[in-house]
């Protein structure tokens, strides 16, 4: 008997409107292990009314962020109290492999948490602004409303703690809508934060498919911002949806980064960071390193430290420890990943790894694909181009530095990109000039939620993580407070343009009024 799983409504776990539910599939498996409710248009009205209720009625938005900061330690902590439960839950709905879930993605989403309750314990929601003579001046940042995030299926886990944390760490409602592949983990992690005492309807999880659920949420009319992680495709889409009243609007989208391997790195090191940055996750990670661009002179030599490698992973069912890749999340994304691997083959690459399923014993319906290694591939091939979101790594090879960079920058994405260099003065110069929110020397995948995260060009808007990230969930409000009439006096136009004795002098200030003295 699989399980159910329910929309999470103005703090109530409630079926569908529709009744109707989805399957949840085991990509280690391909069988279903689990129901879960699909949310539609009707549900996803329901949820924005929950969410504007709690922003315009609730205590929420209205307490101090050190107040709130101790829900968020909260949740924090019942996180870790779950730990088990949840990193199998990952391993079972997204594939990640036992190891990554328990290891990784706990521990991220805890750590969010913390970081975005410390911020909000922190960071001051008023600060004075230069003085003008006879008046004062203050800005406040305040919660921008009720927000809708929408969320992938790569990561389903750290993607629902990185749009919940900053959002209502901030004051804000969120009303959340994870992938259709991968809906368990949230709803888990809302009923978390319902649990940690965070009041009814601040959080809400809406399962159901976009193009109903998703795409009523961002037109919604009671949604003031959206938060969303997903293809560049369907982020385009989101940012038109958004329009409707104006939404802020964040994306987090595609991405093909490119790994630069100069000459003078350390062999070793650079082939196993290199495969770290592509096959993480089976390369269904936004900011996986896809491209990677090798100084000629040492190519050969790198190439076949990298192919020994990859034939040495471990594909394997995502609960065995032993597994270094798991699956893939899903029989269409599997097939993505061939239909990829055939054009990389008519367009002339070498295949030096992979490029095929891979057979694992007792699970033959599971979605398991071997890690790929193309060479001899061109910039500006397919398989360079555009996001495969799999096991597929092409190696590209340049002369020297300036074309390094050149053939990083040729890409309509830009999220991430590195540089493996024993020279930290060069590998600097190099990352400088790549047009990307991130750039990682001799490392990758280092995503710290204190560190902005996001991207230039069509990978995205905004930025995750850390203050700035925070400030992406704050409006800013600037305060004006005439000292006793003296605005008249300031402005000579003010007599020319309303009468003399239609004016009123302005009331006397308080002595408490925020601005006459530094906040904080
Ligand atoms: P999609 O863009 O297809 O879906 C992302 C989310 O959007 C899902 O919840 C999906 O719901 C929803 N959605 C789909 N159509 C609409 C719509 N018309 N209106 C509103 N919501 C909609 O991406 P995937 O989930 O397939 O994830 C893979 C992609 O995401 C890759 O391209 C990857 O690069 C990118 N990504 C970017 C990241 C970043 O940080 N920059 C991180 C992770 C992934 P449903 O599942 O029901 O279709």
């Amino acid at each position: 008997m699989a399980d159910n799983y329910k929309l999470l409504i103005g703090g109530e776990l409630t079926d569908a409107a529709s009744g109707e539910s989805f399957d949840s599939i085991d990509p280690s498996t391909g069988e279903t292990f689990a129901q879960v409710a699909k949310g539609g248009a009707e549900d996803a009205r329901r949820a924005a009314e929950a969410a504007r209720k709690a922003f315009d009625e609730g205590p929420w938005p209205r307490m101090r962020g050190r107040e709130r900061a101790q829900y968020l330690m909260k949740a924090a902590d019942l996180v870790k109290q779950n730990a088990g439960h949840l990193a199998e839950l990952e391993a079972m709905d997204a594939g990640h492999t036992i190891r990554v879930s328990k290891n990784a993605d706990i521990g991220m989403v805890i750590s969010t948490f913390r970081v975005f309750g410390d911020i909000a314990g922190r960071e001051q929601d008023e600060e004075p602004l230069p003085r003008v003579p006879g008046s004062s001046n203050w800005v406040r940042r305040e919660p921008i409303g009720v927000c809708a995030a929408i969320t992938p299926w790569n990561f389903p886990i750290q993607m629902a703690a990185w749009k919940i944390a900053p959002a209502i760490a901030a004051g804000n409602t969120v009303v959340i809508k994870p992938a259709s592949y991968t809906p368990l983990a949230t709803i888990e992690i809302g009923r978390l934060c319902l649990e940690a005492g965070i009041p009814e309807g601040v959080v809400n999880v809406l399962s159901g498919p976009g193009a109903a659920a998703g795409e009523t949420l961002v037109e919604s009319l009671l949604v003031d911002k959206v938060a969303f992680t997903g293809s560049t495709e369907v982020g385009r889409r989101v940012m038109q949806l958004a329009s409707s009243n104006i939404k802020k609007c964040t994306l987090e989208l595609g991405g093909k980064s490119a790994s630069i391997v100069l000459d003078d790195t350390d062999l070793d090191y650079a082939a196993d960071g290199a495969l770290w940055g592509v096959f993480f996750h089976n390369g269904q990670v936004c900011s996986a390193g896809t491209r990677l661009l090798v100084q000629r002179s040492i190519q050969d030599d790198l190439l076949a430290e990298l192919v020994k490698r990859a034939d040495g992973f471990r594909v394997g069912p995502a609960m065995d420890p032993a597994s270094d890749l798991g699956p893939i999340v899903s029989k269409t994304q599997l097939e993505t990943v061939e239909r990829y691997v055939a054009i990389g083959r008519d367009e002339g690459a070498d295949l030096m790894a992979g490029g095929e399923r891979a057979i694992v014993d007792g699970h033959d319906g599971g979605y398991f694909y071997k890690p790929t290694i193309f060479a001899g591939v061109r910039n500006e091939m397919r398989v360079a181009q555009e996001e495969i979101f799999g096991p597929v790594l092409v190696v590209i090879p340049f002369e020297d530095d300036d074309e390094a960079v050149r053939l990083a920058n040729q890409s309509i994405y830009g999220l991430a990109g590195g540089v493996w260099s024993g020279d930290s003065a060069r590998a600097v110069k190099v990352a400088e000039r790549l047009r990307t929110g991130t750039v990682w020397i001799n490392d990758w995948h280092m995503i710290n939620p204190r560190y902005p995260f996001g991207g230039y060009k069509q990978s995205g808007l905004g930025r995750e993580h850390g203050e700035i990230g925070y400030n992406e969930y704050r409006e800013t409000k600037h305060v004006h407070l005439d000292l006793g009439g003296q605005s008249r006096k300031r402005h000579p136009w003010w007599d020319v343009a309303v009468p003399k004795a239609a004016g009123k002098p302005a009331p006397a200030p308080s002595p408490e009024a925020p601005g006459s003295k530094p906040a904080g």
